[in-house]
């Protein structure tokens, strides 16, 4: 039995968060006063990006959901052909906000897969949510569907950080989701947190983690992850905007003004990163107050209950094959990668759904990533993995780096894994790097 993960983009939103630079789409016909793309007309929503107007957006919403479920239901029927001996391990659907949705389509979906995969009895079937997006229906659907994990986007528990992320949401409807989420029988939950927010103190991180770690059913993973500014983003915009020219400046916050969003923008523009120091400070509180609690840190940025690591995730760390299906989805299956279109009127209209960016890896593309995603892992690369996959001696090869690293107290070779310690994960972009030097 060779087994498969497969991936599904839902690129649709109720509005764009301020820092987000994933392939999402806002639903325009929601009518949110506070979406991007009325306000903005620059930042599509997701019937501009198929090829209607803003103005005739109210009605369309519906339709454009229906017509990418169709779409993603031809993909699947397409790529199974190739990879027709397999089973499928774990589903996983990302965004996005697949709760946004209809909660049939997901239904669809996994009966889609089914048609042509057996889906293994273990299998994990995850499902991204965002508070303020599900319901009593939508859970009960979702546990007929056989979603059996779900992933919570919450990042904070203070409503004025939510606010200023652009999040549809507060610490108030998060409670709900998530004891929504208990009540239907869905105990296996992540819940993603953010840490380095404008003008976030310490304590105030403190206070997000212990909130989290004190509710009556602490969740049974956590994903911690530091704000990244992305070009693109409104944050990216803005904070492009205080560093470069002051006068574009101005300009630009006009006309953002004009747009409606003025205080936003200027309060966003008021707010400082946290600095390096309290960043560190975030990151290493986050280690220690979820190590204290029982949560085993097995990637730098996850934590889970003994267990409850999310396998999906662990497949692309630890280099396995994952079919990715969806506007924009990246697969890697017997070591060739591919891309889909991120254009989302192509994705919809296309009879056939082409590769794009197709990469037959080499066998030093796959030790890169092997020491790329490896070392994010805490078990560290697997040595016997890496002679079988490369005939060769992972120790020998990288003697020097190992015995200079071991030396500074950043890496371990034991039982047959090299792996980097606490002090090791603090600095790992650098140790990584002297690994592919
Ligand atoms: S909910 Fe997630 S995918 Fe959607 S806009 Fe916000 S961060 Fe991006």
């Amino acid at each position: 039995m060779s087994l498969m993960s497969v991936y599904i983009h839902i690129p649709f939103c109720v509005r764009k968060c301020l820092y987000c630079d994933f392939l999402s789409f806002p639903l325009g016909g929601q009518k949110d006063p506070d979406s991007l793309c009325c306000s903005d007309k620059s930042r599509l929503c997701a019937e501009s990006a198929y090829g209607g107007t803003i103005e005739d957006c109210s009605d369309s919403a519906d339709k454009v959901v229906e017509a990418y479920i169709e779409a993603l239901k031809s993909e699947i029927h397409e790529r199974a052909d190739s990879y027709d001996s397999r089973t499928i391990g774990s589903i996983f659907f990302g965004g996005g906000t697949p709760s946004v949705i209809d909660a049939k389509y997901i239904k669809e979906i996994i009966e889609e897969l089914r048609k042509y995969w057996p889906l293994a009895e273990d299998a994990e079937v995850t499902l991204e949510v965002n508070p303020g997006t599900a319901d009593e229906d939508k859970f009960r659907l979702w546990k007929e569907a056989g979603v059996n994990r779900l992933s919570i986007g919450l990042q904070s528990v203070h409503d004025e950080e939510l606010k200023m992320l652009g999040r549809i949401h507060t610490y108030d409807d998060f409670i709900k989701c998530y004891e929504g989420a208990l009540q239907n029988d869905f105990s296996n939950i992540n819940v993603d947190l953010m840490s380095g927010l404008p003008g976030q103190k310490v304590s105030d991180w403190t206070d997000t983690l212990e909130t989290v770690l004190n509710l009556d059913t602490p969740p049974k993973h956590i994903s911690a992850y530091s704000l990244i500014i992305e070009e693109g983003t409104v944050f990216g915009d803005v904070y492009g905007e205080m560093e470069g020219d002051g006068s574009r400046n101005i300009a630009v916050g006009e006309a953002k003004a004009e747009a409606g969003l003025r205080e936003k923008y200027l309060k966003l523009k008021d707010l400082d990163l946290p600095s390096e120091k309290d960043d560190r400070t975030m990151y290493h509180l986050t280690a220690r107050l979820l190590r204290e609690k029982g949560y085993n840190r097995y990637e730098i940025s996850n934590y889970a209950l003994e267990g409850y690591e999310c396998r999906h995730n662990l497949v692309y760390w630890n280099r396995k094959d994952y079919l990715g299906l969806g506007l924009g989805a990246a697969s890697c299956m017997d070591n060739v990668r591919w891309k889909n279109t991120a254009e989302l009127k192509q994705y919809i209209s296309v009879v056939s759904h082409d590769k794009y960016e197709v990469e037959d890896l080499s066998s030093a593309d796959r030790i890169f990533e092997c020491i790329m995603l490896g070392f994010r892992l805490t078990k560290g690369i697997d040595l016997y993995a890496f002679k079988d996959e490369f005939g060769e001696d992972f120790v020998s090869r990288y003697s020097r780096q190992i015995e200079h690293f071991k030396k500074e107290g950043l890496l371990s070779v034991e039982n047959g894994y090299a792996a980097l310690t606490e002090r090791g994960l603090d600095v790992a972009d650098h140790v990584i790097l002297e690994f592919l030097s």
